[in-house]
């Protein structure tokens, strides 16, 4: 089992400055391959990874695009994996562009990445680095603190160096066997769990999960420092003489107080980040945990989001990522992971006697069966009935199990 623990790094200046080039190098050589990718296509060519990066190799100490002012190819001043990995991304990129669209799911081509508007990361082949203690040795930069150790034992797959903000961590891919991987259960209960807008899950049990505080204290300071920044931009247009749109290739002055807004600005989104980490892990391992099966709905997710009103409050809450949690958690735990159908009305059956409401429209928060007369809160009863699916008490045919 495939598992990834992200440490945090305590790195030198010159070793921040290095990771900082690194990266960038893995986003020009993206760029630069995505551009021979495309260019092929338009031609008539089928693009192939191995003979786009074969290509890059030849010219990549001879080009002038890549040699620095002193006439030296820098890329020889930054490890060969941060700048071979990006092909194979991207072929990855495309492969998985083809299937998402195979399977009729919405996707985007692989797309030019931007400074200061993509991951910042690059990539460290298995037999590069090593681990010493509480470092990492890492070629080209040496030893490096590790803010805590390696969680799990294993083959080492591999590992990539990530920015977050003004930090940066080592994300490592260990290879963890089933047995070694497996985490013991303490309880057998059937759970049902409704994802929702208002309160973040509400579980059969009748428990309501909240978002945690900090989480909203984040999102408003985010709101008014978004907007605070987006003022400084709009008066360093109105300087530059440039109304709405900005040109492409258009260089707006940089002012100081500016790139310190967006430092902030970054920092807090790499902190609600990680606020809401913190608590869907918590929520995912203890319905895991607790439970020998766990029935969520299977939202459409990406149709949701396209409605604005319910876009924020959902992406907030995370639906996606506490999907993907439970599944791998629930290969860990040994937990049954129960997705309802699309179709299955959770939120209109009466969970007392099982008779379906016409309509339940989305702010009716309560509603009384008109059948037996039983009092519901909107949540609860469809978190029941969402349990109800896997213990087969109720139209169990609509149940899809589904495996990892
Ligand atoms: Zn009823």
């Amino acid at each position: 089992m495939l598992l990834a623990h992200r440490i945090k790094l305590d790195p030198t200046l010159e070793q921040h400055d290095y990771f900082a080039r690194a990266a960038g190098t893995a986003r020009r050589v993206w760029n630069w391959a995505l551009a021979e990718w495309q260019r092929q296509v338009a031609a008539g060519i089928r693009p192939k990874a191995i003979d786009i990066k074969r290509q890059f190799n030849r010219i990549k100490y001879l080009d002038p695009d890549w040699l620095d002012a002193e006439g030296q190819p820098w890329l020889r001043n930054i490890h060969r994996d941060a700048h071979a990995q990006p092909f194979a991304n991207l072929a990855k990129a495309w492969r998985r562009y083809f299937e998402q669209r195979r399977a009729g799911k919405p996707a985007h081509p692989p797309r030019f990445k931007k400074r200061g508007r993509c991951r910042d990361a690059f990539y460290v082949a298995n037999d590069k680095f090593r681990l010493v203690g509480a470092k990492v040795v890492l070629p080209k930069v040496g030893a490096v603190a590790l803010c805590e150790s390696l969680r799990w034992t294993g083959k080492i797959q591999g590992a990539s160096v990530v920015r977050e903000a003004d930090h940066w961590f080592l994300s490592i891919q260990v290879d963890v066997s089933e047995i070694d991987a497996r985490l013991r259960r303490t309880g057998d209960g059937v759970i049902g769990i409704d994802l929702g807008v208002s309160c973040a899950a509400t579980l059969s049990t009748g428990e309501k999960v909240q978002a945690p505080r900090p989480l909203k204290a984040a999102l408003r300071s985010l709101r008014i420092r978004s907007r605070r920044q987006s003022r400084k931009l709009e008066a360093a247009e109105t300087i530059a003489g440039i109304n709405g749109r900005i040109p492409k290739a258009t260089r707006l002055p940089v002012s100081k107080n500016r790139t310190k807004g967006a430092k902030g600005l970054a920092r807090l989104h790499a902190r609600i980040v990680r606020v809401r980490q913190d608590f869907t892990h918590k929520l995912t391992t203890r319905l895991c945990r607790e439970n020998q099966t766990v029935v969520i709905e299977d939202l459409n997710v990406s149709g949701m989001l396209a409605n604005h009103k319910l876009a924020r409050a959902i992406s907030d809450v995370g639906f996606h990522e506490i999907r993907r949690q439970l599944r791998y958690k629930a290969a860990r735990y040994d937990t049954k992971i129960v997705l309802a159908d699309r179709w299955y009305p959770s939120s209109r059956l009466c969970s007392g006697c099982g008779v379906r409401k016409g309509e339940l429209a989305l702010g009716e928060r309560v509603w009384t069966c008109g059948s037996c007369d039983a009092f519901h809160d909107r949540d609860v009863n469809a978190a029941i009935n969402l349990q109800r699916l896997a213990t087969g008490a109720l139209a169990a045919r609509t149940a899809l199990p589904v495996a990892g």
